[in-house]
Order: C-alpha cells, then structure tokens, then sequence
C-alpha cells in the first residue's frame, strides 16, 4: 500500500488576467470558458470521485462569481489566494502586494468564512522577495509557488513566528503549458503525468507524509471535453494504485505537526 497524497489544485482565474491587461474580447472570453463551463465539469467530476481539493481563485473572480465559489465551497473544497487581478507580484511595490492579499484574503473569507483561507498561490508563479513573508504575517500555512524540490518543505524567517509549508510546482505538472502553449496530446500528458506518480511511490528519499503528487490545474484548460476525460483516467488510475486524495491545507497542517 502506497502513502501517496494527491493534490488536485485548480487555479480559478476567470478572466482576470485578462481584465487587468485590458485585453480584446476574445482574449476575454477564453478565460470565461473557466466560469461558463470547465468549473462545474470538475466539480461534476470530482463529486463523481469523492475527491476534495483546493481552487486557488483571484479575489476579483470571487467578487465577480460569488455564485461559483459557493458551489466550490458547498462542495467541501478549499478556497486559498492567487492575487487579486492575477497580479505579478514580482513588479509590485510591499504596500500593493499588501493591498492585493489583504482585498483577496477578504474576498474569499466573504465566501468561506472567517479563519478559511490559509494558503497563497503566485500568479504566474512568480514572487517578490518578500512575498512569503508577507503571507506567513497573515497567518497564511503554506503556499505552492517555488520550485526546489519535489515534496513539500518548510520555510522559516527571521523575526516572523510562523512557518511556513511549501508545496512545490513543476511546469510539466501543469496543464497550462502541456496543453495550451505546447499542445501536447492527451495520451502524453497523461503518460507524464502517470510516470511522475509512479516515480514518487517508489522513491526511498521521501518520508511518509511528504510523497505529495501536487497537480496545477486550470478550470479555462482542463474544463475542455477531451481534457476532462483524460483527467478522469488519471484519478482513476490514482485511486486504484491506492492515492489518498487530500486538500492542500489539510497536509500543510499534517506536515507542521510534524515538524513541531
Ligand atoms: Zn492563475
């Protein structure tokens, strides 16, 4: 029997990053696809499983779909930060990041309830310095935006009391680049996909816990016809290996008493 934890996380854009660049209407409406159709796909099919998961959503697509995020909440899912407009944080001054994460972390509390929201995603995966220690001052238990390792990690910083747990990302654990900048077909995506599972299992070098499979998903990509059915083959290839299916919080508040 395998300890593997799947994170299954969508990042619930709407069309916010292109409402803040002030793209034309088409551009618009291909983040809308995210609201019109691919968001109740995958909440259709994760109900079908049984699985939870967590939707890192824009504080503006909360104000914008209040409607959407209470049916991601009724069904039991996370809500947790990614920017308020889809933000690169890397070009904002401390006083706009603070601004950006406080008007989201409202947004989304509105939505989930006081105490709900505990972790942050970066749009476009992309950091100012300080950003973590930003998030780990508002209480914030985690945050899946960096990249040095393959399970997660703890941060600590100087003359913050928190930590903070680090869910890493890949780009070729992320449907966006496989599907929509480099249209790689389904079968190998899903062949990657299913080799990095397998891998994780089997590698000695991670401690119980810790063998996390963290999956980035977008409603606007993985919501098209053939990219949910390709995503239904992989869960079920993933139950039947034996994953347990969990939401980012829960294995971030796992992994901190842990390290205690
Ligand atoms: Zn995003």
């Amino acid at each position: 029997m395998t300890d593997i934890i799947v994170c299954l996380t969508f990042d619930y854009d709407a069309e916010s990053v292109q409402i803040r660049a002030l793209e034309e209407a088409v551009r618009v409406s291909k983040g809308q696809f995210a609201v019109k159709r691919g968001l109740s796909r995958i909440l259709a099919l994760l109900e079908k499983h049984e699985i939870q998961a967590t939707f890192f959503t824009c504080g503006w697509t909360a104000e914008q779909y209040p409607e959407t995020m209470s049916e991601i909440v009724s069904h039991d899912h996370e809500i947790a930060a990614h920017g308020y407009l889809h933000e690169n944080f890397d070009t904002l001054s401390v006083y706009e990041q603070k601004d950006a994460l406080q008007k989201t972390h409202k947004a989304l509390e509105k939505i989930g309830g006081s105490g709900s929201v505990k972790g942050f995603r970066a749009p476009y995966w992309r950091l100012a310095h300080n950003t973590l220690q930003l998030i780990t001052e508002m209480g914030y238990i985690y945050d899946s935006s960096l990249m040095a390792d393959d399970r997660p990690y703890v941060l600590q910083f100087s003359d913050i009391a928190g930590k903070l747990v680090e869910f890493p990302v890949e780009w070729f654990l992320d449907d966006w680049p496989l599907f929509e900048m480099k249209q790689t077909s389904p079968s190998s995506v899903f062949e990657i996909w299913k080799a990095q599972f397998d891998a994780l299992i089997e590698m000695e070098d991670i401690p119980e816990g810790y063998r996390v499979f963290n999956l980035t998903l977008h409603p606007a990509c993985s919501g098209h016809a053939y990219r949910i059915r390709l995503l239904e083959r992989l869960i079920e290839y993933m139950k039947a290996a034996g994953a347990m299916f969990s939401k980012m919080a829960d294995v971030a508040k796992s992994i901190l008493a842990k390290e205690r």
